[in-house]
């Protein structure tokens, strides 16, 4: 079973208490807070040459803690509880071990207060010997375990700097919003106006028609007037024309008679 450990560093949480678990050795994390131990199933079965160490009989309704390596890949699960003698084991099927401080010491039989994973480690290297290699990957997973420390909280910075900006843009686009609807209301205000003032443009115009027609009825009246005046005129001059063709005829007899008399010689007397 290969061991995460070697695929790049993950932080580990305590199953127990929430703390980030520190890597002691290869295959190996301790809680520093509560002193708890997580080991991997490769170091197990390295240490014991046995992958079903320990044995001990399955507590099937006790499972409260969780995997802290099925917690890196995304996947809660929670641990098998096995009872080992006095000492109980919470056990993943695909990780590895958590055994709360002491209990380690207790399985292997060491006296109380010895240091149970340096215990560990010595069992290890007995069959695997680099402890040098061990020490500067411990050193280089703790130097890494900062930068990803450092990392989650750039990434947090950046979470809250995005979030900001997306509501930031919610707020302009609302602002937006709300201008285009100003916007609209005043078209439709300025359409309204637009339309009454037509409206009064149209009675202006019937108005300015109805002048004119009084205008040209009153000229009309005028025009009439002076029809009847000039007929009346017409009616005089004819009138004195008559009287003047009277008096043409009269003066032409008169002018005969004249004639005659010059003719005869004898003078008419008057
Ligand atoms: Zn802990
Ligand atoms: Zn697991």
């Amino acid at each position: 079973m290969s061991s995460p450990y070697r695929e790049g560093p993950q932080l580990l949480l305590c199953p127990r208490c929430g703390e980030v678990l520190d890597r002691v050795f290869e295959g190996v994390a301790a809680c520093p807070r509560c002193q708890g131990a997580w080991i991997a199933q490769a170091t197990l079965d390295t240490a014991f040459g046995n992958p079903r160490w320990p044995v001990g009989q399955n507590l099937w309704w006790h499972n409260a803690l969780e995997c802290p390596e099925c917690a890196c890949e995304g996947t809660v699960t929670k641990m098998g509880a096995r009872s080992s003698g006095d000492v109980m084991v919470d056990a993943c099927v695909s990780h590895g071990l958590w055994l709360d401080q002491g209990e380690l010491g207790r399985l292997i039989g060491l006296a109380a207060g010895a240091d149970e994973l340096l215990e560990l480690q010595k069992r290890v290297t007995a069959v695997a010997p680099d402890p040098s290699e061990l020490a500067q990957r411990r050193l280089a997973w703790r130097t890494e375990l900062d930068t990803r420390r450092r990392a989650a909280a750039e990434f947090r910075g950046w979470v809250e700097k995005e979030q900001q900006r997306k509501a930031a843009e919610a707020a302009e686009h609302a602002k937006a919003r709300a201008l285009r609807d100003e916007a609209a209301r005043r078209e439709k205000k300025a359409q309204a106006l637009a339309a009454q003032q037509a409206a009064a443009m149209r009675t202006q115009a019937e108005t300015d028609r109805i002048v004119n027609l009084q205008a040209l009825g009153e000229e009309r009246i005028e025009i009439v007037k002076d029809l009847r005046r000039i007929d009346a005129e017409q009616a005089q001059h004819r009138e004195d024309l008559y009287k003047l063709q009277g008096e043409l005829e009269v003066a032409k007899q008169r002018l005969r008679e004249i004639d005659a008399q010059l003719d005869t010689g004898e003078p008419k007397p008057k």
